[in-house]
C-alpha cells in the first residue's frame, strides 16, 4: 500500500469526487444563472470508471474516506445502483462514505444509500425561510429539505451536517436562527466562508469571514472549543446545554492549508489537487482510464507522481478571483 504523500508530508487519505456537473438547484453562490457550461454524458466518468478509482485509491493509495458530490450527486441516473456495487466492495475494504447534498432528492433514496454502505451525509442548507430558500436556490423547496434532514437524524447519521454558506445581506441574519433550529438536535451546523468561483459574483461586500460569525453568536452564547489544533478544517464548538455542534470553515479568512489531506476529482474525471488549481493545472485521469490497455499500476504511479505538484498553499483572493472556469458544480466543494 502505498501513502499519497506531498513534498509538505502531508498525507492524502481524502479523496472527494463530483459525480455530475448538474444541478437542480441555481444557488446564488454556486451556480446563479444556470448557463454554466454542461459535460455531455460522455465526458462524465462513467460507473465503471469511478467504481475502478475507487478499487484503485481505498486499497492501494491508502484512502480512508470518500466524499460523493457535484452537481447533484443524488440528480444521477442509478445513484443507488452505483451504491450498491461499492458496498460490496467496501465490506472487505472498509473506508467512510459520505454524501454532500442540496438535500431535495434525498427523502426517497436514503434509506436504501444507507443500507448500501452511506456512512456520513452533509446537507446544504442556507435559509430556514421558505421564500428565502427560494431565492437563494430558485426552488420552492424548503419543506422538502427540512423532512431529509429529520430523516437522516431519525436514521442515525449522527451528526448530520447542515452546510450554511453566509453572504452578507443575504443569510446573515439568520445565523442564530440555525443555532435555534439545531440545539436540542444531533446536528452539526458548518457556517462556511462564501468562496469566490467562477460566475458565483462573489465580492468583498458580501462576505462574512469566520471571525465575524463567530462575534455574532458569542453575544448570544458561550462558544465552547472542541479541538485547539491550529491547522483543523473546522474549527468546531460546543454550547452549553446544547445538544449540536457548531462549526466554521474559514477557506477564505484561515486556510487550513496546512493540514490539507484532500484530493479532488472533478465530474470530468480530472485529478484536481487543491480546490483552486487552475483547469490547466488539472492532472488529466479521464484520458489515462480510456487509453487503451492502461494498467492499475500505471494509474497508481500517475497518482502518487502528481502529489509532488502540490503547492503548499492557495493563492489569496485577488488571484482566486483571477481563476477562469473554476467552478463549484464541476469540482464539488
Ligand atoms: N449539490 C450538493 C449540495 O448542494 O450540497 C453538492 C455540491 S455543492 C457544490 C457542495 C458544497 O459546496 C455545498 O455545501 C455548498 O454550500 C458549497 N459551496 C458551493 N459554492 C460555494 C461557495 N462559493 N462558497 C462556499 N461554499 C460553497
Amino acid at each position: 500500500m502505498i501513502q499519497l504523500v506531498d513534498k509538505f508530508e502531508r498525507v492524502h487519505d481524502y479523496l472527494r469526487i463530483s459525480l455530475t456537473d448538474k444541478c437542480n438547484l441555481r444557488c446564488l453562490y454556486c451556480n446563479p444563472d444556470g448557463d454554466l457550461e454542461k459535460l455531455l454524458h460522455s465526458q462524465i466518468l462513467s460507473y465503471d470508471e469511478l467504481t475502478r478509482l475507487i478499487r484503485i485509491f481505498v486499497s492501494r493509495l491508502g484512502t480512508k474516506k470518500i466524499r460523493l458530490t457535484g452537481g447533484e450527486p443524488l440528480a444521477r441516473k442509478d445513484i443507488v445502483k452505483f451504491f450498491e456495487t461499492l458496498s460490496q466492495f467496501k465490506k472487505e475494504n472498509p473506508f467512510q462514505l459520505c454524501v454532500t447534498t442540496n438535500g431535495t432528492l434525498l427523502e426517497d433514496k436514503i434509506e436504501q444509500l444507507k443500507h448500501h454502505g452511506l456512512d456520513k451525509i452533509n446537507i446544504s442548507l442556507d435559509s430556514l425561510q421558505r421564500e428565502r430558500f427560494e431565492k437563494i436556490t430558485g426552488q420552492d423547496s424548503l419543506e422538502t429539505v427540512l423532512r431529509s434532514v429529520d430523516l437522516a437524524e431519525s436514521l442515525g447519521f449522527t451528526p448530520v451536517k447542515i452546510n450554511v454558506v453566509v453572504m452578507r445581506g443575504i443569510n446573515d441574519d439568520e445565523v442564530l436562527d440555525f443555532i435555534e433550529f439545531a440545539k436540542d438536535r444531533m446536528i452539526n451546523i458548518r457556517f462556511i466562508e462564501f468562496m469566490p468561483f467562477s460566475e458565483n459574483k462573489w465580492s468583498e461586500n458580501s462576505f462574512i469571514s469566520y471571525q465575524e460569525l463567530k462575534n455574532i453568536i458569542s453575544e448570544r452564547y458561550e462558544l465552547k472549543e472542541l479541538h485547539h489544533e491550529i491547522q483543523r478544517v473546522a474549527k468546531d464548538f460546543k454550547i452549553q446545554n446544547h445538544k449540536a455542534t457548531v462549526s466554521f470553515i474559514s477557506s477564505i479568512s484561515n486556510h487550513f492549508c496546512g493540514s490539507c489531506n484532500r484530493l479532488r476529482i472533478t465530474s470530468s474525471g480530472k485529478l484536481k489537487l487543491c480546490l483552486f488549481t487552475p483547469i490547466n493545472e488539472e492532472l488529466d485521469l479521464r484520458k489515462l482510464l480510456r487509453s487503451p490497455g492502461v494498467s492499475d499500476d500505471e494509474i497508481v504511479r500517475f497518482i502518487n507522481n502528481s502529489l509532488d505538484r502540490k503547492n503548499f498553499q492557495h493563492p489569496d483572493v485577488g488571484e482566486l478571483l483571477k481563476l477562469e472556469k473554476n467552478n463549484m458544480l464541476a469540482i464539488g466543494g
